[in-house]
């Protein structure tokens, strides 16, 4: 009798410990808009048994909604692709410090958020990418385009592409800039770039290279992973691209090449907080970091982390100068970037 009922107990302890890990769940809403991202998701579900639910939307949108949901929000993790929107989301509220000594450790203290004084910080950077100039081989010489003061220089008149100016990689960029150049040589520069427009701004940056490919433009403004996605693809139409454009890091006789990161942090209405850490830790592990670096063509950031990948290596030459600026510093700017666009006309 006492067996049987010792076997009960055991039959309902296995039944409910069975039911929680089942119920083990992480929320993320992601900002990351790459179709090579489902096995990073996936590779953490097989290790840990934690089931990820998704939203998958915009920056803009992201913050919006976790706003509207208040203290309701299910969110746990919050993934975001630009520097300047993390420091924004810290600044309003939407995240919670993580105090993880393995994510102190592993992520440069340049690349995350300011720590509070108990050694936590509210948002991390996983991953890098590079903002770099593409030029038309045939029509543009590379001497013209090896610095951003350049896309603003009269010399380039007419012939540059570039997305959106409020666009949160560009209003990091200009943010970026605008610590080196200072806030009336700033308003100059965009001035230039805007008398500088093939076209007024329209589409991604994958649309900014092809208009050079197709002679539309002679210079234009892409994140390193677009252009990556096209030197690796076997299709003939991006060999072309391929073919015509040249990428250039700028500044590296200055202050280096601007970079941007894609990073993550725990929602403030975590409801899964344990789980939250957890998925951060892992994306700072080398299979995640592997990961953004072949998956989607970044750079990895955790230290001791190094990969190859060939298109970054043929963009690059393997190392290049990179700006050494505190991520943060842009986000503080990035509201008189965006008067300055105003005032200038930078759609
Ligand atoms: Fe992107």
């Amino acid at each position: 009798m006492k067996r049987f009922s010792i076997s009960l107990f055991s039959a309902a302890m296995l039944a409910s410990s069975i039911a929680s890990a089942q119920t083990q769940t992480l929320n993320i809403y992601s900002a990351r808009h790459y179709p090579t991202d489902e096995a990073l998701y996936s590779t953490f579900t097989q290790a840990t048994g934690i089931k990820i639910n998704r939203v998958d939307a915009d920056d803009a949108g992201i913050v919006a909604r976790l706003k509207a949901e208040g203290t309701a929000s299910p969110a746990d993790v919050i993934l975001l692709v630009d520097a300047s929107r993390l420091w924004r989301g810290e600044v309003e509220g939407l995240f919670q410090p993580v105090k993880s000594k393995l994510l102190m450790q592993a992520i440069p203290e340049q690349l995350r958020s300011k720590p509070t004084a108990d050694g936590a910080s509210s948002w991390f950077g996983f991953s890098t990418r590079a903002r770099v100039i593409v030029y038309d081989k045939l029509k543009i010489k590379r001497e013209d385009v090896d610095t951003y003061e350049e896309l603003g220089d009269p010399k380039n008149a007419g012939k540059l592409c570039i997305r959106s100016g409020s666009h949160p990689y560009n209003l990091s960029l200009f943010g970026a800039v605008m610590e080196h150049l200072g806030e009336s040589k700033t308003q100059d520069w965009l001035k230039g770039m805007v008398s500088n427009m093939a076209r007024p701004p329209k589409g991604g940056d994958t649309d900014q290279i092809k208009g050079v490919a197709s002679g539309e433009c002679g210079i234009a403004v892409t994140n390193t992973y677009y252009m990556a996605r096209i030197l690796r693809s076997d299709k003939p139409e991006d060999k072309a691209v391929a073919e015509r454009v040249s990428v250039v890091f700028p500044n590296q006789n200055s202050w280096g090449t601007h970079v941007n990161i894609a990073g993550g942090a725990m929602a403030k209405n975590a409801k899964n907080p344990a789980n939250a850490i957890k998925f951060l830790e892992y994306l700072a592990s080398p299979a995640a970091q592997e990961h953004f670096a072949n998956g989607n063509n970044e750079w990895p950031i955790a230290k001791g982390v190094t990969i190859s990948n060939p298109a970054l290596q043929a963009m690059s030459g393997g190392n290049f100068k990179r700006e050494s600026m505190p991520v943060n510093v842009i986000g503080m700017n990035q509201i008189k970037v965006q008067q300055i666009l105003d005032r200038v006309g930078f759609r």
